[in-house]
């Protein structure tokens, strides 16, 4: 960003713009780069180091929900707006009050094209030919098609590429970048917000800036020390488990929620959160509890800490529901879980959410993809062997592998031997069997799965567990772990705050995941995947154009 100024110094000073953002996310950067289409002074101010500018969208896998695109059109998948949103509908389980995330996730499904995708197009990231399909549902009909479009180049170049088109903006010279600066609150005058305050992170001083609007474009509230999580946590699920892993942002503390909150502006659906079932510790622990999210193989036997299959009712299976899958393991003793796999299953299935590790895809190295698809991600299973000792073990034996296993289970829970290998003797007895006499669903989803070739080359054909050469086995101690708020900042069709009267607080917009990713929630309960990156655009962009008046939706109160 040199083209920028980025060191400006508001140390005790009272600065002048018309359109502060405190947040650059990606739903912050996307706001600025439409502001400065409209030719708007902007001054974007985040927490974060500069080189973590981007937020969460850097580090994430880069799949995208899109409705009816080439690429669909290209496999012969016929979507459309209508489908997508009864999928939506299905999973999001929206209650009567919705109305303004209904009204978001009608939008989302009929204006992906025009808003996400064509704005990502122009910013010159493309997506890879074979569209993903998570979240086909379990007990609910999730994605009736495969919707998930990853970018070359995944959640960085995203990122990457919206960064670069800031700094290559004609009219960049109007864009101010402030890191490592906190904004703590907001300035209001006569009932209309005029400006934000804050503290610079090294030093503690403050400063304040004048705005005509103010965008909030903090995040969510599931990272920081996850107690914000927990005082929100979901009450039919219980309580939250004593051992839960954070896998979002380090500043997501939900200090501007509050601050909204205070306003008189409206915080809704904080207790829908999206987290993971697969999380182990992070090896590069950056802070308490810091977690990585597994993508969990779908021919590994899920099971509870006593070595049993969970089952909620027929076996829960990676790839389908996630927050069923989370539900399930809540309900099981210790609220943890493991997974059972051996080499073979581990090398071709088992991979990572995120840009760490998934380094081919990162880096754009098309014949390593290749590779690990003939002959399956050997550098990836060692990698993840060697570094996470806590919650991964390797045997050769069963008997090996419960004595280690044991070592590594909460409390007084024991992992039974015997119970464990019938689970997998029922299991593989029905592999030998072969696919006409399958009667696990777990098996039957897996032959479901392989119809699709996209996840036919991700998924085993059939792979029994305990069979010799497939060895070792592999088990993963798994925890869940939070990583994003479905709920947030109550926000209408422009983006703008609302209280909890209904009426819009003059001059305070909110987008991304500070804003529910729409409307306070636009996801419901639960999420199709890939719209909370999509989101962070559409409602960017809806923001900058509700503020430079280029196209308003709703009309104003
Ligand atoms: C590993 C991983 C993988 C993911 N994969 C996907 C995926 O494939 N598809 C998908 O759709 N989603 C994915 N997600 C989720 C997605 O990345 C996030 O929901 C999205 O990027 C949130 O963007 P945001 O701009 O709203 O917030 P953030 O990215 O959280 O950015 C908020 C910014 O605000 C700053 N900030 C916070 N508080 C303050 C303050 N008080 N003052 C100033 N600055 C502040 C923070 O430093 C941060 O830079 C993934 C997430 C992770 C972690």
């Amino acid at each position: 960003m040199d083209s920028c100024a980025t060191d400006l110094d508001l140390t005790d000073k009272k600065y002048q713009t018309e359109v502060v953002i405190a947040g650059g996310g990606l739903a912050g950067m996307v706001t600025a780069f439409e502001l400065l289409n409209a030719g708007k002074n902007v001054l974007l101010i985040d927490k974060d180091v500069k080189e973590n500018f981007g937020g969460l969208a850097k580090e994430s896998f880069g799949g995208i929900l899109l409705v009816d695109t080439p690429q669909q059109k290209r496999l012969g998948i016929k979507d459309s707006p209508e489908l997508a949103l009864r999928d939506w509908l299905s999973f999001a389980d929206f209650g009567e009050n919705d109305k303004l995330p209904l009204e978001w996730a009608k939008f989302y499904c009929e204006n992906s094209i025009e808003y996400i995708y064509k704005f990502l197009d122009a910013r010159g990231i493309e997506f890879l030919p074979l569209v993903n399909w998570p979240e086909r549902g379990a007990h609910t009909t999730g994605n009736t098609l495969p919707r998930w479009h990853i970018a070359w180049g995944i959640g960085h170049e995203i990122a990457a590429k919206v960064e670069a088109g800031l700094a290559n903006h004609p009219k960049n010279q109007k864009l101010t970048l402030m890191f490592e600066h906190e904004v703590s609150g907001f300035e209001q005058q006569n009932g209309r917000i005029v400006g934000v305050h804050g503290r610079k992170m090294r030093d503690g001083s403050t400063f304040s800036v004048d705005a005509e609007h103010v965008v909030v474009a903090s995040g969510g509230i599931c990272g920081g020390d996850l107690s914000k999580v927990r005082d929100n946590w979901y009450e039919p699920w219980g309580k939250a488990p004593e051992l839960l892993l954070n896998g979002a942002h380090i500043f997501g503390d939900g200090l501007l929620h509050d601050q909204v909150q205070a306003l008189g502006g409206n915080l809704t659906h904080l207790d829908k959160q999206w987290h993971y079932a697969a999380g182990v510790h992070h090896p590069r622990n950056k802070r308490p509890y810091d977690g990585l999210s597994l993508v969990p193989p779908r021919s590994a036997l899920w099971l509870n800490a006593l070595g049993k299959r969970i089952r909620n009712p027929a076996p829960i299976v990676a790839y389908t529901d996630t927050r069923h899958l989370v539900e399930s393991i809540l309900k099981e003793p210790g609220q943890y879980s493991w997974q059972l796999m051996n080499w073979k299953i581990a090398i071709k299935e088992l991979a990572v959410s995120g840009c760490d590790y998934m380094s081919a895809f990162r880096y754009k190295r098309k014949l390593e993809i290749f590779r690990h698809l003939l002959f399956g991600n050997k550098e990836l299973v060692n990698r993840l062997v060697n570094e996470c000792p806590q919650d991964i073990v390797v045997a050769r034996s069963l008997s090996e592998l419960v004595d280690k296993m044991n070592e590594k289970n909460l409390g007084v829970l024991k992992t039974d031997l015997g119970t464990l290998t019938a689970e997998i003797k029922e299991y593989d007895d029905q592999i030998d069997r072969g696919p006409t006499y399958f009667n696990d669903e777990q098996l039957r989803l897996i032959m479901n799965f392989r119809t699709y070739r996209g996840d036919r080359i991700r998924t085993c054909k059939y792979q029994k567990i305990n069979d010799s050469s497939a060895m070792p086995f592999i088990a993963i101690r798994e925890f869940i772990l939070a990583r994003k708020s479905l709920g947030g900042i109550q926000t209408d069709i422009d983006s703008q705050v609302l209280s909890k009267e209904g009426w819009v607080i003059p001059g305070l917009y909110a987008v991304g995941e500070a804003a529910g990713f729409g409307g306070g929630g636009l996801h419901g309960k639960g999420a199709l995947e890939g719209a909370f990156l999509g989101a962070c655009v559409l409602t960017g962009r809806r923001a900058a154009m509700s503020i430079t008046g280029v196209d308003k939706l709703a009309s104003k109160s």
